[in-house]
């Protein structure tokens, strides 16, 4: 299926009241009204593509996986440098301690970028 305005052949079905319409995932049109038998084959078609999808070398299911991984990294790293916020406003930090904080926030900065490009891909395939 193509929309006849923009081009695109990515769509997506929403359901109305008691029909389904195919809406261009681009520009968001409305393209048509599908009965059910229609609208399983176009869905059918969709989870086809979504296996299809690879993001940084890695499927959707991966991808999803990785993004739970790094977020719950993220957290855990978040959680140990506000300790070590906590410490060196009592203590002054020692060299050894500094370089560590710098490594976590440096991971920290990495994760918050790797987060942000997932969930941004994601959020435009509308599969979040
Ligand atoms: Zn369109």
């Amino acid at each position: 299926m193509v929309c006849g305005y923009c081009k695109s052949d990515m769509f997506f079905l929403k359901d109305s009241e008691d029909k389904t319409g195919v809406y261009c995932q681009s520009c968001g049109r409305w393209l048509k009204w599908v009965d059910s038998e229609e609208k399983m084959k176009l869905m059918a078609e969709i989870e086809k593509r979504k296996r299809a999808i690879t993001v940084d070398g890695a499927n959707l299911e991966l991808v999803k996986e990785k993004l739970k991984a790094y977020k719950k990294k993220y957290d855990s790293i978040s959680e140990e440098l506000r300790f070590f916020k906590q410490r060196s406003t009592k203590n002054k930090a020692n060299e050894l301690e500094s370089a560590a904080m710098y490594d976590k926030a440096l991971k920290l900065k990495e994760l918050t970028a790797k987060i942000a490009a997932y969930d941004e891909v994601l959020t435009t395939l509308r599969i979040k």
